[in-house]
């Protein structure tokens, strides 16, 4: 859910823009992008295109010239290695998307063994807990509902079953692309119409552009999971003892890298925003490295081709027009204040859990699952968790790592011998 497309803007219609995926055609929201121009490459994240490539020669670089530059990373790495001669360095990759490159391309095997790339909590399918998954659960079952949401989420299992689950009980629960679906479907219907909302400040700005556009539509309402990543920055870098983080690219194209630059002035951990190519990943990891011997430590932003400073400023201000932030819980991490994105008092009239009397329910023990989501969202191997590839597979997930592919469990199982 959290990947991210390049695509050229080909055709402008108002506030949508038809764009081309390599010649795959695709209509997209242009909302959050106003200056934006037919002849523009720009990343497409869940239906809402959410910056302009500022070079989109280099987005096809490493397609042309991979072998050559990454071997060139590489030797500069094994360099700086030498001359640090650290035993261990410990670098989280915070984004599921970093950890699908890296385990694609196997990254790990081909850097020095004292370097260490821990997978990280970012994947915002997998921390949702089940207590607030069990919300979309409840609300389908009642009568005249529709419940939407994104494909990974549907298949999360929980205690009391899954969406999907319900789904194929004959309840209607619906997939969706983008939020704006969702939107047609309570446009074109007498029932009322809920979206599950989650994901980071990537998917945020859609969902609040949908809200925005829903106007007097009154029976529309989301489920808002949605997180915001710096509590969970903050988190590893007090409670794990990482050397250095890559924090995640297409989230700083939002937010912008100051979030990171303040984290790292006040906990002295350094970041690296880094993009999503197996060489932006290895140049991450030698900037990193270049990081670690220095003492006035500052974010470096690797991904400078779609991610500045201050970010995307419509998104932001959406965003911040739309939803106030509450202590949430994240799975395996525990509760993070200020860290869920909620609709603010203006919008209240499109918040589910209000308007339907929804209540989370208690917590259970997580010592009594066999499911390791918790641990492996802090960096243990999914190689560790004796379900894995027995009885956790794709096919038949245990926990939210094995369901989508962000999740480090299903990225480590489909690159594996099973
Ligand atoms: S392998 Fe399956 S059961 Fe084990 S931690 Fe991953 S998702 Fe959970």
């Amino acid at each position: 859910m959290c990947v991210a497309a390049f695509g050229k803007i080909v055709e402008l219609k108002g506030n949508n823009a038809t764009v081309s995926f390599r010649g795959a055609l695709k209509e997209v929201s242009v909302t959050l992008l106003p200056k934006v121009r037919i002849g523009d490459t720009v990343v497409v994240h869940a239906g809402f295109a959410t910056e302009i490539v500022k070079d989109p020669l280099k987005v096809y670089r490493d397609v042309v010239a991979t072998d050559a530059y990454a071997r060139q990373l590489l030797d500069a790495i094994e360099k700086e290695n030498k001359r640090l001669h650290e035993p261990d360095l410990k670098i989280m990759n915070f984004c599921g998307t970093h950890e699908n490159t890296i385990v694609q391309y196997s990254l790990r095997d081909l850097l020095p063994s004292n370097i260490q790339l821990i997978s990280g909590p970012g994947c915002p399918v997998c921390v949702t807990p089940e207590e607030e998954i069990a919300l979309g659960l409840k609300l389908a079952k009642k009568e005249n509902i529709i419940l939407t949401t994104f494909g990974d989420l549907l298949r999360v299992p929980t205690r009391w079953g899954s969406l999907e689950q319900l789904r194929l009980e004959g309840i209607d629960v619906r997939m969706v692309y983008d939020i704006s679906q969702a939107l047609e479907i309570a446009r074109n219907s007498k029932s009322e119409v809920v979206h599950f909302a989650v994901g980071f400040e990537t998917t945020a700005p859609g969902t609040a552009a949908a809200i925005h556009e829903a106007g007097d539509i009154n029976n529309f309402s989301i489920i808002s999971s949605h997180r915001i990543t710096p509590p969970a920055i903050e988190y590893v870098m007090m409670n794990t003892k990482m050397d250095v983080l890559l924090c995640p690219g297409h989230v700083a194209m939002v937010i912008g890298t100051r979030p990171f630059a303040a984290l790292v002035k006040e906990f002295g951990v350094p970041c690296v925003v880094s993009g999503f190519e197996p060489t932006d990943i290895l140049q991450a990891v030698y900037q990193a490295m270049r990081q670690f011997s220095v003492s006035n430590r500052s974010v470096i932003n690797q991904y400078d081709n779609v991610v500045s400073e201050n970010g995307n400023v419509v998104a932001k201000n959406l965003i911040n027009e739309t939803f106030t932030l509450k202590d949430a819980d994240w799975r395996g991490v525990g509760v993070l204040p200020k860290s869920r994105l909620v609709l603010n008092r203006e919008y209240k009239r499109f918040d589910a859990e209000a308007k339907f009397g929804l209540k989370m329910p208690e917590k259970e023990n997580a010592g009594m699952r066999t499911c390791k989501c918790g641990e492996v969202l802090k960096g243990m191997k999914p190689q560790l968790c004796p379900n894995f590839g027995k009885t956790c597979t794709p096919e038949n997930p245990a926990g939210p790592c094995m369901v989508t592919a962000e999740g480090a469990c299903s990225i480590a199982y489909m690159n594996s011998n099973f």
